[in-house]
């Protein structure tokens, strides 16, 4: 048999048994589809994943991209499954028909999103920015951006790139030097230098559009003055046709501890002057602009990091039912047993399952109230949507990432000597994963969105709006037959969140407000812990819910979603109360150690 490559059960269980996805078919927009389209696309992405995209990681990984004289060629193992993808206009599903789309919600687009990523991250990275790119000109674009690049990139003619980062403007962005001088009408001159750009140049596709980020001459420094243009690798006539190459150069590319099949290029524009981009979006906006992509791609981040951490925990698993080391715990006999049942290794993998599975939750969950703000009509519903997207995207992005690297790690450990040797992928995973921690804003800085913008966005309102939608599962949950213990685990967890909260945000006041703001990563953990409690809670209720008139086979599989929720509720959760308490310490060294005492 061959390996699992995806959580495909899982993600089953989320859509159909949690989230409760086919109510989404009342929504017009939505009527096309029926629980049998949504399982023929899962069915349709596990294989293309599986049998065409996992085969070529470690290779991929193996050769790397290569430059020579501004050209950079992917490994050759990528076209065809790159083909394969394009062929089955996976790009474009969540997307309307007139673009090729199949008008399908996000939250199952993510779902198949999730499956590709396992399988290759750095060939679907290629495909991720691209969509990316196209959505985020399909929503500012004019009609003619729209039909001269949104089209040909769902289609994955052009590749898409999202074009920031220079070397004096990593996290800090107001510092962009990139220059665009008025040509005319809405076309501009651009010349500037950006790094770390990732698929800024490559094989893949006929072309490739840069959205970057730039100053107009003479607009206000900082990140109010910057603007966000289209930038294509080569020219596109008025009639769609290419026609001559851009002056964009790659200068190089990064030689990095993972994603080695990813390029991560230096790109020049402009240096004989002849660099030319159209403005996307109104001038002095790029902000706002590029924050439509960057959402998106931050839960995409998210899901990256999820990918990865599934993979690792399916292959540790296998191996710990393989693997025979040591004897059955306090027997005598000299017969080895497989690892799976050893205390300390059961431990680690109901560890990755529950943080896995409560990942998958949040993520797709996510995803479901995205959808339900574009589709909703009701005013107060659509806003409820967008403040749950809002407060969650650090937690999606950061929360996920961080425990990813851990999964990752904690599969090596598993592994043994194995795991550190490259025969296994896992090792792969981990070196892969890590990226996904600090590109697309740092976590320390999605931190500080969390703690010092999300939780006083509309004045309080998001957050309460989250407190509402977390209190709601738990009342429900409380009067379900044998959940009242998860449900007032799940309460206490939260009633402590909103003490904590409360207590940095009056610390945040005054004088203390640094020392506050140093608790914002610790912070952030605390609130994706209980998130994921939550999400457990709920996928709890989804469990009790079937078992009951659940087959004897099915039994298990629900019995395993009600386990894994009760070990997450009552080994992993209670972790917040000791990192609550040291906050509540309040201690000042942080305060009084001067940056000449950290020798
Ligand atoms: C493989 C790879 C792919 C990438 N792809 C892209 C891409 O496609 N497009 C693109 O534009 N960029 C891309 N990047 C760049 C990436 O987004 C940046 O590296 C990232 O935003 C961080 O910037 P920096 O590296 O300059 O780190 P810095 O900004 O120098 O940060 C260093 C550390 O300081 C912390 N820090 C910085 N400012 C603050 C603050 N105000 N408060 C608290 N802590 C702070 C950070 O959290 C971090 O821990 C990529 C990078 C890599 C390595």
């Amino acid at each position: 048999m061959s390996k699992r490559v995806v959580g495909i059960e899982d993600t089953r269980f989320v859509l159909f048994d949690q989230l409760d996805v086919e109510a989404f078919f009342g929504f017009e927009r939505f009527s096309a589809h029926s629980r049998e389209t949504f399982e023929m696309i899962l069915d349709a992405a596990e294989k293309l994943a599986t049998n065409e995209f996992a085969p070529t990681n470690k290779l991929g990984n193996k050769s790397g991209c290569v430059w020579e004289d501004g050209v950079v060629r992917v490994p050759g193992c990528f076209h065809k499954p790159f083909a394969k993808y394009i062929e089955g206009g996976w790009l474009a599903l969540p997307e309307s028909e007139e673009v090729g789309g199949q008008d399908a919600p996000y939250t199952l687009h993510f779902a198949c999103c999730e499956f590709f990523y396992a399988a290759n991250m750095a060939l679907q990275i290629y495909l991720g920015n691209t969509h990316s790119a196209g959505r985020v000109i399909k929503a500012y674009g004019t009609p003619e951006q729209k039909e001269k690049y949104s089209v040909p990139l769902y289609a994955c003619r052009y590749a898409g790139t999202m074009t920031l980062t220079e070397p004096q403007a990593g996290s800090d962005l107001g510092n962009i030097r990139t220059k665009a001088t008025l040509r005319e009408g809405n076309v501009y001159s651009i010349s500037g230098q950006k790094i770390f750009i990732t698929a800024g140049e490559h094989d893949l596709a006929d072309n490739i559009v840069h959205i970057l980020l730039g100053r107009v001459e003479g607009d206000p420094e900082g990140t109010k003055g910057l603007s966000c243009f289209i930038v294509p690798n080569v020219k596109v006539l008025e009639d769609g046709s290419l026609g001559e190459r851009n002056d964009v150069v790659c200068t190089g590319i990064e030689h990095k501890m993972g994603l080695k099949a990813s390029s991560t290029c230096s790109l020049t524009f402009g240096e004989n002057g002849q660099c030319e981009g159209e403005m996307l979006g109104p001038r002095g906006m790029g902000i706002s602009v590029m924050f439509h992509m960057l959402n998106e791609q931050r839960i995409l981040v998210g899901l990256q990091g999820l990918a990865q951490a599934s993979r690792a925990y399916l292959d540790a698993l296998e191996y710990a039912k393989e693997r025979r080391q040591g004897r059955k715990f306090g027997s005598r006999s000299f017969e080895q047993v497989p690892i799976i049942e050893h205390p300390d290794i059961k431990r680690h993998l109901l560890w990755m399952k529950s943080c896995t599975e409560g990942m998958r939750s949040l993520i797709l969950y996510t995803m479901q109230c995205m959808d339900l703000e574009m589709v909703c009509e009701d005013a107060q519903e659509k806003q409820k949507w967008q403040d749950m997207v809002d407060i969650l995207t650090p937690i999606c992005k950061a929360y996920s990432t961080d425990r990813s690297y851990e999964i990752c790690a904690r599969a090596m450990q598993i592994l043994g000597g194995y795991g550190y040797c490259e025969d296994n992928e896992v090792e792969q995973y981990a070196r892969d994963t890590k990226i996904t921690s600090i590109y697309e804003g740092t976590n320390g800085i999605q931190a500080l969105d969390l703690f010092g913008r999300k939780l006083r966005m509309r004045g309080g309102e998001v957050y309460r709006t989250f407190l509402g939608q977390v209190k709601e599962t738990v009342l429900k949950a409380s009067k379900v037959e044998g959940l009242s213990w998860y449900a007032e685990e799940v309460y206490k967890a939260v009633s402590a969140l909103e003490e904590v909260t409360e207590f940095l945000l009056g610390k945040n006041a005054t004088e203390e407000a640094y020392l506050a703001t140093s608790w914002a990563t610790p912070y952030l953990e605390i609130f994706g812990d209980v998130v994921l409690g939550w999400q457990h809670l709920w996928r709890a209720m989804a469990a009790a819910g079937k078992m009951e008139s659940a087959a004897p086979a099915e039994k298990v599989f629900y019995e395993s979603k009600l386990m894994t929720a009760r070990y997450y509720i009552g080994s992993v959760l209670p972790g917040i109360y000791g990192k609550i308490e040291a906050i509540n310490m309040n201690d000042k060294a942080l305060l009084e150690v001067q940056t000449d005492h950290l020798i």
